[in-house]
């Protein structure tokens, strides 16, 4: 079956047609880095990353650009308050997002880019949209005429005609023609950053950094531009007029907006302040892939209500998926076969891997992919159970839930592994007291991105190896009960115990 996306241009379910065989170009809006990104952020990050897990799992060779914006208003404003200059101020939160990716299993995108390291192609940009007549120059500053656009609104389907007249009324401050021209280059202001160019000294206004870089790297038409649905205004708007009245040319043929993480009925923001970053929940005892899991278990086109209750749901579910792994590695089954048994059996695991299959194709519905692999679980389980299944059966069932794996990217059990990785991770000892992510995660000290260590409440290095002892002195005493039940006890709280020839080894899973 052929994928199928919801493009907003168009208003459809339409056939996925890159414009060259085999290859997608994808732009997706990155992050601004002020601060940590909230995990509404990352619910348009993970949907992203599972279209690009998607299109290679089908085949596509995918080129994907994320920029960064690291100069707006809210970095200025944030920079000059921590008394740092606005590299070094967004050079933390780069960091942390580059490590908040890989804690959530979000593939790299093969172009990342800053948008301050590319201010003199934003300036040829402006400047072609200055030689059409597409632009003006206000005290200083460049302006978009929007009037001069005539596709302007294609993309929201916002109808301009009733109130222009009246937008004009409070207008004046801003010293533009038109309510909905926007900046394109920003003139100077005393004690902000600024960048000396022919436009004047001054700044980019957001929306002409996508339209560069996505060019830049994609081309002047490309296949799918994405982001939050927050973003269609007037952001992707802009973009289209800034792109296709500088080019003359289609901008771009897709477009795939997300709907938003919610808490009680409102989008979850910063401004709102009902916000959670990924390090707030890990502190809560979640792991990243319970909330990679979360954030993709509902479709795109949907909203997505945050709840703890949810969260911890997430948590069970990818427990049960990895402990039916588990099953499928470590357990004996029978040899031989019933061959019409057998046919059965494997019959399942096929299909429930053209189920999450087509559930993908069809407009990303991962609800649906969800779905299939929880069939394969319970299908798989009831054979285990009622002894039908055989030891050939495996590889099929392996086979589906490795293939889904690639594209949902929940089931290795390495969360703290990586936290540890990353210098986040802070260790108390278990029942000790300790209230995760207090003023107590300050013991933990820096990550390697400059940031506080998250506090898990977990057993310490010195208690797990205290334990490793405790254990091998029972083993020596022959009392196998209480090592295997150190072992187990450890398991339960996260330590998986390894014995080798030179002794026994752990690692946090
Ligand atoms: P920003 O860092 O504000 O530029 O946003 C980065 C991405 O997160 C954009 O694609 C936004 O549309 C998206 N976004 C912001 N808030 C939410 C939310 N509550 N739910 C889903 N996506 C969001
Ligand atoms: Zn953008």
């Amino acid at each position: 079956m052929a994928l199928r996306l919801y493009n907003t241009l168009s208003g459809q379910v339409e056939e996925f047609k890159p414009l060259v065989a085999n290859h997608v170009g994808i732009y997706t809006c990155g992050p601004t880095v002020y601060d940590y990104a909230h995990i509404g952020n990352y619910r348009t990050f993970v949907f992203q990353d599972i279209l690009r897990r998607h299109l290679k799992y089908r085949g596509y060779e995918v080129r994907q650009v994320m920029n960064l914006t690291d100069v707006d208003d809210k970095i200025v404003r944030n920079a000059r308050a921590a008394g740092l200059g606005l590299r070094e101020y967004t050079e933390q939160f780069i960091d942390a997002f580059n490590i908040d990716r890989q804690l959530l299993n979000l593939e790299t995108p093969e172009v990342m880019v800053r948008a301050t390291d590319q201010i003199d192609d934003m300036v040829k940009l402006i400047q072609t949209l200055q030689e059409k007549g597409y632009a003006y120059t206000s005290e200083g500053s460049v302006y978009f005429r929007v009037e001069k656009f005539a596709d302007y609104g294609k993309l929201s389907k916002i109808d301009f005609s009733g109130n222009r007249a009246g937008a004009r009324v409070d207008n004046d401050e801003y010293d533009k023609a038109d309510a909905r021209d926007f900046a394109l280059w920003k003139a100077a202001k005393d004690g902000e950053p600024s960048w000396p160019t022919p436009l004047g000294d001054g700044r980019p206004g957001w929306h002409i950094e996508c339209s560069v870089m996505s060019m830049k790297y994609l081309g002047e038409t490309f296949d799918i531009h994405s982001g939050g649905s927050d973003l269609i205004f007037p952001h992707h708007e802009n973009e289209i007029a800034q792109s296709e009245a500088a080019t003359g040319k289609p901008f771009v043929r897709t477009w795939l907006h997300a709907e938003h993480l919610m808490v009680n009925g409102q989008k979850m923001s910063k401004s709102l302040g009902n916000f959670f970053t990924l390090r707030d929940l890990i502190a809560r005892g979640f792991k990243p892939t319970a909330i990679r899991y979360l954030l993709a278990s509902v479709h795109f086109r949907s909203p997505l209500n945050f709840t703890f209750e949810g969260l911890h749901q997430a948590q069970h579910s990818i427990e049960r998926l990895r402990n039916f792994r588990y099953r499928l590695l470590n357990e004996r089954f029978p040899a031989g076969e019933n061959p019409e048994e057998q046919a059965q059996v494997q019959a399942q695991a096929r299909a429930a891997r053209e189920a999450f299959e087509a559930a993908l194709d069809d407009n990303l519905n991962t609800a649906a992919a969800l779905g299939a692999i929880f069939d394969l679980v319970r299908d798989g389980n009831t054979a285990m159970d009622q002894g039908r299944f055989r030891d050939g059966d495996r590889a099929a069932f392996l086979d589906t839930l490795e293939r889904w794996d690639r594209i949902f990217a929940v089931l290795e059990d390495n969360d703290y592994a990586k936290l540890q990785e990353f210098g986040l991770l802070a260790t108390r000892e278990t029942g000790a007291g300790a209230v995760p992510g207090t003023a107590a995660a300050a013991e933990g000290g820096t990550g390697k991105d400059g940031s506080t260590a998250v506090l898990v409440e977990m057993l310490s290095d010195e208690e797990i190896e205290r334990r490793i002892v405790e254990r091998e002195a029972a083993r020596r005493s022959r009392n196998f009960a209480r090592s295997d039940g150190i072992r187990a006890e450890l398991l339960e709280a996260g330590v998986v115990l390894e014995d080798t020839k030179s002794g026994t080894r752990w690692k946090r899973k």
